[in-house]
């Protein structure tokens, strides 16, 4: 019978419904359903030998059962067991067979934690046993994960049965096994939901099992193999090379008024050498922020419209969109280059207009939102794009640009620094250009932690940074629950600073304006008629105004790593010692404030992500880009880098040598989800 059929045993229509809420439809998906966790049924812990708060089984009988009605209803029974010690028992959601179950006089087996109590030491609603005639388990009993309706005993025998069907021959050849030091899969599965007995809750969640490294290293593997499939893939895929002949980039680099730095220089290379491939490039280029991505993605778009090409650039927000049109337009429309403008708010004509030029070819680069993607919207001969901020984008944005540029040449830049781990597994099909050189002549930011009630001694700063002839951003706090509330916290911020700073001018930003305002605003900003610019967040990406040394942000204590590197980014551009003010409001958490020491320590963004991973966890670092994604379910990132290190090692060698083994183990571990692989 092959995996992908029904169950080789019979399981009623219901409980198949609900085992597919779990993903769960076949054997494997079965086996592979491991436990949580495992309770310890298999001693009893006298009362008085407890420690708070770690899971016990006790033994003992109900002296007292009452149902107290304040400050609610509920059911509360005092035990007592050999040792004479007493213990409550307290139950805020009962039943009547609950309450029948632990009458007076009933010897009753309870598992839970204990901890004091109002009463005295109570247990919460513990796991009660009356079938003590039975005696104590053998091994630890699994607990799965479940759905309302499906009870943990079913659960249980649908995964013996599912065990007990599994073909015998591993997944994995023999030979690699024995290499990697790693246990037969059906073993370690077997290991995992029936824990043979002498083995501890606490032996069983250590990850360094044998039994779970098999499983992770499986998991690691099957993500490997997508990986670079997905990889196999594109570059069997057709592309048109693209070579300049340097008409447009000599005169470009020949103007900028500065020279690339080495970093540079290498991206630069590098992504020539991809363009010319007659498959897609599909490369990141990560850079800190102000390490000077912008130039190099102009250069790469600059040898495809010298190849005879259109090119597009995309940016997550309007604002970032208008910045990159107003640099590139100062850097390619005096060498002839015709260039447009489109967002998703841009008045019908003027939209329709740029659409029929950028179909017959008139346009030669255009940039502009997500709305560049729009169905409706068709290029003449479109040979690169350009994706900035990339990790902003969602699956569906993603997806969109696929369908357009499946066979298009493809440059992400993200400031957001990908974790090596994370780049060599959810990342292994991206070609990575690195900028790890900032350009020369910055001075390093100075970060201070203020709190917020010397909020007047920060203006005073602002006041002095001024009058030095430099400028200011002041960001509002993030308020997530209400845009108008956030929008009134800004509009308030003005009116305070210009109260407290009457000779200063101070502008506003925020999410509302219409994009002609808001371009009209950072207009004003960059030329320095505004010294001061209050702004909700939406400053936060690739804004680039040099002149501007101070950046004050509110609130910091409730926004991200990520977002708060991003933002200090924005100074620091210009040649002259910026400063970075967070200001905090007491209480912080205990997150809080590690978040603010990690920003308050670091300037290096790789190093700030390194230990976002490590805060956050890897499913949260990933965040809403990558929501669609298998996320790892047993291997750890930061765990098992080891694994994932052998895995990498392994899965090229698979591919190449044994392809049914490679068939057989995606299937096995991906079947549902590989649809959203290589998006
Ligand atoms: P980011 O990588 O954050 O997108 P930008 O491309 O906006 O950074 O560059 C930040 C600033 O540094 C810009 O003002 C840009 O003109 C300037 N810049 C970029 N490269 C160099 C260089 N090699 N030398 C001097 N200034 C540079
Ligand atoms: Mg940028």
């Amino acid at each position: 019978m092959s995996d992908k059929s029904q169950f080789p045993f019979s399981i009623s229509p219901s409980t198949l419904s609900k085992l597919a809420k779990l993903n769960i439809s076949n054997i494997w998906d079965l086996a592979l359903h491991l436990p949580l966790r495992y309770e310890d049924e298999t001693h009893i812990t006298p009362i008085a030998d407890a420690q708070l708060g770690v899971p016990v089984q006790i033994e003992a009988t109900v002296i007292h059962q009452q149902i107290q009605f304040r400050p609610r209803r509920q059911l509360v029974v005092q035990v007592k067991d050999v040792s004479g010690h007493m213990l409550y028992l307290r139950f805020i959601h009962f039943y009547p067979t609950q309450q029948k179950q632990l009458a007076q006089g009933n010897v009753i087996r309870a598992l839970g934690e204990i901890r004091h109590g109002f009463l005295g030491d109570e247990m919460v609603h513990p796991k009660i046993r009356t079938d003590i005639e039975k005696g104590l388990s053998e091994s630890l009993t699994p607990i799965y994960p479940t759905v309302n309706g499906l009870n943990q005993p079913t659960l249980r025998r649908l995964v013996d049965s599912a065990l007990k069907s599994l073909p015998a021959d591993d997944t994995l050849p023999v030979s690699l096994l024995e290499q990697l030091q790693l246990p037969p899969l059906i073993d370690s599965l077997h290991f995992l939901h029936s824990p043979p007995p002498l083995y501890t809750v606490r032996d069983l969640h250590e990850g360094t099992l044998p039994a779970w490294q098999r499983l992770k290293f499986d998991e690691l593997l099957a993500q490997q193999l997508s990986m670079r499939l997905a990889r196999h893939q594109r570059l069997n895929g057709h592309a048109l090379s693209l070579n300049g002949d340097g008409h447009i980039s000599q005169p470009l680099l020949a103007n900028l008024g500065f020279e690339l730095t080495h970093a540079q220089q290498r991206a630069i290379r590098e992504i020539t050498l991809d363009l010319a491939q007659n498959h897609p490039m599909h490369r990141l280029l990560q850079g800190d922020v102000g390490s000077g991505k912008t130039i190099v993605c102009a250069l790469a778009a600059a040898i495809a419209i010298e190849a005879g090409f259109q090119v597009a650039v995309m940016a997550p927000t309007e604002i970032l969109a208008e910045q990159h049109y107003l640099k590139f337009q100062h850097w390619f429309a005096p060498l002839g280059i015709q260039i447009a403008w489109l967002s998703g708010s841009m008045r019908k004509k003027a939209r329709e207009e740029t659409k029929s030029l950028l179909t017959n070819g008139t346009i030669q680069l255009v940039i502009g939102t997500h709305a560049l993607f729009s169905e409706d919207i068709e290029f003449n001969n479109l040979g690169l794009v350009i994706v900035d901020e990339q990790h902003r984008f969602g699956v569906a944005q993603r997806l969109a640009l696929k369908n357009k540029g499946d066979s298009v040449h493809q440059l992400m830049m993200s400031a957001t620094p990908i974790p090596r781990t994370l780049a060599m597994s959810f990342f292994a099909d991206l070609d990575v250009s690195v900028i790890d050189e900032l350009p020369p002549g910055r001075t390093p930011i100075i970060t201070r932690l203020v709190n917020s009630s010397r909020r007047h001694e920060v203006e005073k700063l602002v006041r002095h940074t001024c009058a030095q002839g430099q400028q200011a951003y002041w960001v509002c706090p993030l308020i997530e629950e209400s845009e108008v509330l956030q929008l009134q916290t800004a509009v308030d911020t003005v009116a305070e600073l210009q109260n407290s700073l009457p000779e200063l001018t101070i502008g506003l930003v925020h999410g509302r304006l219409k994009p002609v305002e808001k371009a009209a605003v950072m207009a004003a900003f960059v030329q320095g008629d505004i010294q001061v610019l209050v702004a909700t967040t939406v400053i936060e990406v690739g804004v680039d105004v040099p002149n501007a040394a101070l950046m004050v942000i509110e609130h910091a204590e409730r926004m991200g790593l990520a977002q708060l590197h991003q933002l200090r980014g924005r100074v620091g551009r210009g040649a002259a010692s910026s400063r970075c003010v967070l200001l905090f409001s007491e209480p912080l958490s205990d997150m809080a404030k590690a978040r603010l020491k990690v920003i308050y320590e670091n300037n290096d963004g790789f190093e700030i992500a390194r230990q976002d991973l490590h805060l956050r966890g890897p499913g949260e670092f990933l965040g809403a880009r990558q929501s669609g994604m298998p996320m790892l379910r047993f291997a750890n990132l930061e765990e098992d880098l080891a694994l994932l290190e052998k895995a990498r090692d392994v899965a090229p060698m698979l591919i190449a040598q044994q392809p049914e083994v490679v068939k057989k183990h995606l299937h096995r571990w991906l079947s549902q989800r590989a649809a959203y692989l290589g998006v």
